[in-house]
């Protein structure tokens, strides 16, 4: 029989003529052998090549595409156009579980059927007997409902409002898997993130009192969970693929099926949120129906549209974390002195006026002491700079030792340093400065003498600037150094 010319509304099945494509021998043979009954004539095809070949000689009732074996890389272009030149065939397409791009794929060449795979054989029977009882209608293409679209198009605003949240990868996690849970026939719906190494279950919504984690968690990680291979949650993010799991107990795992069940969950779709560019998927959505559905074109398209909208998201969170973490790094690098890691003058500058404006505010002592090392020269005349260097870091290792958490070391310049100490009297200073002489004093410099230091010490005038406070510091110091170095000066009022 062909449909060649209008064909007629309905055929019996046993009327039709089938054209099925498969790749293995073993498979067509297996097919022939269960359904060829169905069929008024049935011929068999190993490639799209020899299928439009076979089409062209005589038309066939329906074309059975059985995509098992089938690479989507290298064969969807030549599956493709035999859809779109079926010769006014009906296309039936045998779509397995953990590819279910196809056919979204397929569907953009031409209108067809589907039925998800693995089948056996009294399934596969069925699923075709059901086929052909619904008869060959003219394949226009479905356009999708209104009230379809008007759905998709709710959950796909309510998806990208979750990116006012993408500062946050969990807050937008549980933004974006809330308007998830709103598609239709959607019970429960998760996100599945890949970091540090394994992958985590970042949000769930929907059905209260399904928690997916311990029900997958059979091993360390939900990573390596041997469930990983059944659970299109865990499949779609380890393997990239789309994966449609029409009936629970196609995957093979019976005691899984049973308590995703026994949630209400008869369906699940596993959706991989593309990584930027070649490498694993950054994770995967996963939507839990209360029934067993089939898909429209854009209802699959919605689906990869919110896979990328959630990679979107996922990315957005990662810049926004990056830009912290550098930032920080950054504002280290501002204000921090690279050889000795303490604070560098301008930063000090400013915790000076900082910690000025804290003491007037509270109405605490606030000391400032500067000490500068003796005879540094000679350090670096008689050992080198880099041994000159390395008693820099071990004079403000020492001091920061000594410091309270509140007190602030400042490498001022050279080899001069200033400490602000805040809740600090004159008296208190004087004895931190002694302090600060004795134990910089005693240091073991690795590869050189001891060295000294000397300091000068002012508190806070009621009404003094910084500026006013370190001149007289400075002013300490230098009478320190004309008394013989080596010790503590109090600054004048
Ligand atoms: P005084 O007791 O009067 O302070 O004598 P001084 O020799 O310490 O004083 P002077 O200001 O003449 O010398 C300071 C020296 O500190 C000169 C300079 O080369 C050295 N210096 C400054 N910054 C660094 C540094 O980052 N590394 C090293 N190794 N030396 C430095
Ligand atoms: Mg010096
Ligand atoms: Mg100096």
């Amino acid at each position: 029989m062909s449909q060649q010319d209008g064909a007629p509304d309905h055929i019996s099945g046993l009327n039709v003529s089938g054209l099925y494509v498969n790749p293995a021998g073993q498979r067509r043979g297996a097919f022939q052998e269960a359904c060829a009954g169905l069929f008024g004539q049935l011929r068999v095809a190993d490639s799209a090549q020899q299928a439009a070949a076979l089409l062209a000689r005589e038309p066939a009732g329906l074309l059975v595409l059985d995509l098992e074996r089938f690479e989507l890389g290298l064969d969807l272009a030549a599956l493709g156009e035999l859809v779109a030149a079926r010769g006014g065939a009906a296309v039936f397409v045998l779509c397995p579980f953990t590819t279910a791009r196809w056919l979204p794929s397929l569907m953009a060449f031409g209108p067809i059927d589907y039925a998800i795979g693995p089948l056996d054989a009294p399934a596969l029977r069925a699923a075709l007997a059901q086929r052909l009882a619904r008869g060959f209608t003219p394949p226009a293409p479905p356009a999708p409902r209104e009230s379809e679209l008007g759905v998709l198009l709710a959950v796909r605003s309510a998806s990208q409002r979750a990116l006012e949240e993408s500062d946050d990868s969990l807050r937008f996690a549980e933004r974006l898997c809330e308007a998830l849970a709103s598609w239709p026939g959607v019970i429960h719906a998760a996100m599945f993130h890949l970091r540090d190494g394994d992958l985590h279950l970042e949000a769930e919504q929907g059905v209260p009192t399904l928690h997916l984690a311990p029900l997958l968690l059979r091993g360390d990680t939900l990573l390596h969970s041997p469930l990983r291979h059944a659970f299109p949650g865990l499949l779609a993010a380890a393997s990239g693929e789309f994966i449609l799991l029409d009936a629970l107990d196609k995957a093979g795992e019976p005691e899984l099926a049973a308590r995703l069940r026994g949630h209400g969950a008869q369906m699940v779709v596993g959706l991989p949120i593309p990584a930027q560019g070649p490498g694993a998927p950054r994770g995967s959505l996963c939507l839990l129906f209360g029934q067993a559905r089939s898909f429209s074109q854009a209802e699959l398209e919605a689906f990869e549209d919110l896979a990328r909208l959630a990679a979107f998201g996922l990315r957005m969170a990662e810049m926004g974390r990056e830009n912290e973490a550098l930032l920080g790094k950054v504002t280290h690098l501002a204000t921090t002195d690279a050889l000795t890691g303490v604070a560098n003058r301008r930063h000090g500058e400013a915790l000076l006026e900082q910690e000025i404006k804290r003491a007037r505010r509270y109405r605490l002592p606030l000391a400032l002491i500067g000490f500068d090392i003796d005879r540094f020269s000679n350090i670096n005349d008689t050992y080198g700079h880099p041994v000159g260097d390395v008693a820099l870091r071990t004079v403000a290792d020492t001091a920061k030792a000594l410091l309270r958490s509140s007190d602030v070391l400042v490498r001022s310049g050279g080899e001069e340093f200033l400490v602000i100490a805040p809740h600090t009297s004159a008296i208190d200073g004087l004895k931190m400065a002694e302090k600060l002489r004795a134990a910089i004093g005693q240091a073991e410099i690795p590869g050189c003498d001891h060295v000294t230091v000397s300091l000068g010490v002012a508190q806070l005038g009621e009404t003094e600037s910084g500026d006013s406070l370190a001149v007289r510091v400075n002013a300490a110091l230098a009478r320190a150094k004309r008394a013989g170095r080596n010790c503590v000066e109090l600054a004048m009022q």
